[in-house]
């Protein structure tokens, strides 16, 4: 792919083949390796309908289902511009949601073993169903699926404040549980409050360092602080969504006159049935995976509370997998945009009207996991950032599922991670190999790049200290 670098990590790729917009890649030569598929994906999302600005890639973008994984894009709802669900993934609303305990690493130090032991035994997680919270009935679906951790901090399950530090107080707008079908009901309805497989996971971390000291104060956080991080999304109910509103898509298009040049792009006019039909399922299963992750948040809580007697306070919980309505400027003039977000964050700046009163002053945390072996990050937004306000999600694979399992042992690995100081409590010997640390890229170098492209800054580093794998 012919990249143009317009300065340091940010290159350019002309139109061609019906692209309706440039694409614009954050990143360095280094990193970009071996990306020549996910370039051909960022090339094919320039040529959906109403795309405005650019196709964007962050630094960690990697191949997936029609977009890549790590793509932006943005189109412009009231000049025909459309949704697809493979800009938003299979795992609908999927995010990283932050907690800081009030005691540091030595104070927690002799009790790690039984706090990574309690953590292991009251996080459901794998395939199958089993969750923290068990609803009533398909009435309290729905109320979750409406109302999201709003409903379940009203429920007693976490703190008013909690949701003050969740994007969108919690609660998606929009969502539509009429239009969340039987199958995927019935997937959901007994997985309220778990991790779900493989790349999924709840870690004990430390502030190994930190970059803005005030900035970290405003967000909760210090120098030496025990952290919790959990990763996890909507289950099989966003799974079940996205697969039959891909379905629909791909038969719906021809009527609107639509011609992508990958199925996997399938997609419609945002302003069509068949485009509010998605999004209010999407929204609705935005809520179901923020209540999932309030839900194991508060499982966690109850174990530092009985192990330690320390409390955790939210730093933050925003989803990297979502498309959601905007408004930005486009050529001087305010439009409001449908911004695909894609194993990307948001990434609001300060003094943001959407952002609480305590975080306004400092933008957005923004939640970066990198991997059990390595380190994770919270950075914030930036004034003039790009793409729409969005950044990198993670350090992003290089290595696919199967060959990560080949290259290491499961309890090789986890011996690796013990000799490291890293507590390790798995489900499966294969499923822990599969994120063995070199499946994925250098974090640092991700996060630099991100920071170097004026997308972010860097705010603090955070290091594993047990980590309870899906
Ligand atoms: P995704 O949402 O694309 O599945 O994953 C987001 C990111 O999570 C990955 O790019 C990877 O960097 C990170 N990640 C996966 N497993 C772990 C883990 O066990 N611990 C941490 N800290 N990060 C992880
Ligand atoms: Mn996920
Ligand atoms: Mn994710």
């Amino acid at each position: 792919m012919e990249l143009v670098e317009e300065r340091p990590y940010r290159f350019r790729i002309d139109p061609r083949r019906g692209m309706r917009v440039p694409g614009v890649v954050f990143a360095s030569r280094e990193l970009l390796r071996d990306a020549e598929k996910s370039l051909e994906q960022v090339v094919n999302v320039a040529t959906l309908p109403g795309i405005v600005g650019a196709s964007y890639a962050m630094p960690d973008v990697h191949w997936g289902y029609g977009f890549p994984i790590g793509g932006v894009a943005a189109t412009d709802i009231d000049a025909g511009g459309v949704v697809s669900p493979g800009g938003v993934g299979f795992d609908i609303s999927c995010g990283v949601r932050l907690l800081a305990a009030d005691r540091d690493r030595q104070a927690l130090e002799p009790a790690l073993p039984a706090l990574m032991d309690g953590l292991g035994r009251v996080t459901p997680r794998g395939a199958g169903p089993g969750g923290v919270w068990r609803l009533s009935g398909h009435r309290e679906l729905e109320r979750v699926l409406e109302g999201g951790s709003r409903y379940a901090v009203e429920q007693g399950h976490g703190e008013e404040r909690d949701l003050r530090r969740c994007e969108d107080g919690g609660a998606v707008t929009g969502a539509d549980a009429g239009r969340v079908n039987e199958r995927a009901r019935e997937r959901g309805i007994g997985q309220v409050g778990s991790l779900g497989s493989g790349n999924h996971f709840l870690e004990v971390q430390q502030v190994m360092e930190v970059y803005d000291e005030p900035v970290a104060a405003a967000f909760g956080l210090a120098a030496g602080q025990v952290c919790v991080m959990i990763h996890c999304g909507s289950r099989g109910l966003g799974h079940q969504i996205c697969s039959d509103h891909v379905r629909a898509m791909d038969r719906a298009m021809a009527r609107y006159g639509i011609d992508v040049p990958d199925r996997q792009l399938a997609c419609v006019p945002v302003d069509s049935p068949e485009g509010r039909a998605y999004l209010g399922a999407m929204a609705a299963a935005a809520n179901y995976g923020r209540a999932n992750r309030q839900l194991l948040a508060e499982a966690a809580r109850r174990v530092f509370r009985r192990e330690t007697g320390s409390r955790l306070t939210l730093v933050y919980d925003v989803s990297h997998n979502l498309a959601k309505t905007e408004t930005h400027r486009v050529n001087g003039e305010a439009r409001r945009l449908c911004v695909h977000r894609k194993g990307a964050t948001r990434a609001f700046p300060p003094g943001h009207p959407d952002l609480p009163e305590d975080l306004r002053g400092v933008g957005q945390p923004v939640l970066i996991p990198g991997t059990m072996g390595t380190a994770s990050y919270v950075l914030t937004g930036v004034s003039g950032g790009g793409a729409f306000h969005s950044t990198c999600h993670g350090a992003g694979r290089v290595m696919s599922r199967h060959q990560a399992a080949r290259a290491v042992g499961g309890k090789e690995l986890r011996a690796r991670l013990e000799a490291d100081g890293i507590a390790v409590r798995p489900l499966s010997w294969r499923g822990l190999a599969e994120e063995t640390p070199e499946a994925y890229k250098d974090v640092d170098a991700v996060v630099e790049a991100s920071e170097g492209a004026g997308l972010c800054r860097k705010v603090a580093r955070l290091v594993p200290l047990g980590v309870v794998k899906g």
